[in-house]
């Protein structure tokens, strides 16, 4: 059965990091206009992914 959730929390891993990768702008401290919007889902996703973990 696919896990839907841990998927999109993968692929929004993996969009902040090629994003993260090519921006000039992003740094570990800093990030831009859409380098915080992919971090941000990613982190939305991840904790979302976390806790339903937790609660099983
Ligand atoms: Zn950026």
């Amino acid at each position: 059965m696919p896990d839907d959730l841990f998927q999109r929390y993968q692929a929004a891993h993996r969009a902040h990091q090629a994003h993260a990768k090519a921006c000039v702008s992003c740094t570990d401290q800093a990030r831009c206009l859409d380098g915080g919007r992919l971090w941000e889902s990613f982190m939305r996703l991840q904790d979302a992914y976390l806790q339903r973990k937790r609660r099983r």
